[in-house]
């Protein structure tokens, strides 16, 4: 399942700083310029302590990788990739740097999308992403995060992908919320479609995946599929640089439109973010155990 080819043309390669207005075709759509102080991201996450609020009663956060996990998802590797980064907004420069997304060059990375009220995406992102990795590792998962905290840069989309490769991991998802007209409501999962020397070998997993995580997000948190946006909830996309050059099943969640009031109240909720997170945690698990029975 995990062959690994090395195709010549899909190395991340970071391309010359071209100054020249970068059209960020993202996922999400791009908050641009302004730079609105986001003051309801700086619960200031400290990096490896575990003592966020969401790391339930797991005991010691303190590297203790020895330790065997046991649980149903014990053995498989999951990468979650938090989008965009608390410090994007400062770095433009930086995160406009054109990179080889496979179909084309985009963006090293973006802003992302906020709320009415300011509430960033990218903090939305950091949040779930720690509530998941928790609740995936309560199950036995090994899980890596492609950054550490809120308050950095990128990394850019093609080393987002890269983390993922090299920890050979079963299944990864990219936690988004979407910037939509205001008047559009739901959440959508994006696959990779089919791209030739790029997304064939991870384009059927990763449609099972999607499958996977639409049915226990919509189950778990009642939230409606998009109607603003997407097919009954799915997207395949061939122009994201973070689908396109990954090598292991993934997927990107966009868990709702913050632009939307009703969505927005719901993101900005931790209660529905950690209903969000388990949800997602067990459509992943669905996956898992389904590879599991397949090679078994
Ligand atoms: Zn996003």
């Amino acid at each position: 399942m995990r062959t690994k080819t090395a195709l010549p043309g899909k190395a991340p390669r970071i391309a010359p700083l071209v100054a020249a207005a970068v059209l960020a075709l993202s996922a999400c759509t791009a908050v641009s310029g302004g730079g609105t102080p986001d003051p309801s991201a700086a619960p200031a996450p400290s990096a490896s302590d575990g003592s966020d609020a969401t790391a339930d009663e797991r005991g010691s956060g303190a590297g203790d990788e020895a330790t065997e996990s046991t649980g149903p998802l014990a053995g498989t590797t999951v990468v979650i990739d938090p989008g965009h980064n608390g410090g994007n907004a400062d770095a433009s420069e930086e995160i406009s740097e054109l990179v080889e997304a496979g179909h084309g060059r985009k963006a090293c990375d973006t802003v992302g999308a906020e709320t009415a009220d300011g509430y960033s995406e990218h903090a939305f992102n950091w949040d779930v992403s720690k509530r998941l990795r928790d609740s995936l590792e309560d199950e036995g998962a090994e899980v890596v995060l492609t950054r550490e905290d809120n308050e950095g840069v990128g990394p850019c989309i093609t080393e987002r992908a890269a983390i993922g490769n090299e920890a050979g991991a079963d299944a990864a998802i990219s936690v988004h919320a979407d910037g939509g007209p205001s008047s559009g409501r739901g959440f959508h999962i994006i696959r990779p479609g089919e791209l030739d020397g790029y997304t064939d070998d991870i384009a059927e997993p990763s449609r099972r995946l999607a499958l996977d995580v639409r049915s226990a997000f919509e189950e778990g948190t009642g939230q409606q599929r998009a109607d603003y946006i997407a097919e009954d909830g799915l997207d395949a996309r061939t122009d994201l640089g973070g689908l396109n050059l990954s090598d292991v099943p993934k997927v990107f969640l966009e868990a709702g439109n913050m632009s939307n009031s009703a969505d927005a109240a719901d993101l900005a909720d931790p209660e529905w973010r950690q209903k969000a997170a388990e949800s997602v945690a067990e459509g992943i698990g669905r996956f898992l155990r389904e590879g599991e029975e397949k090679e078994g």
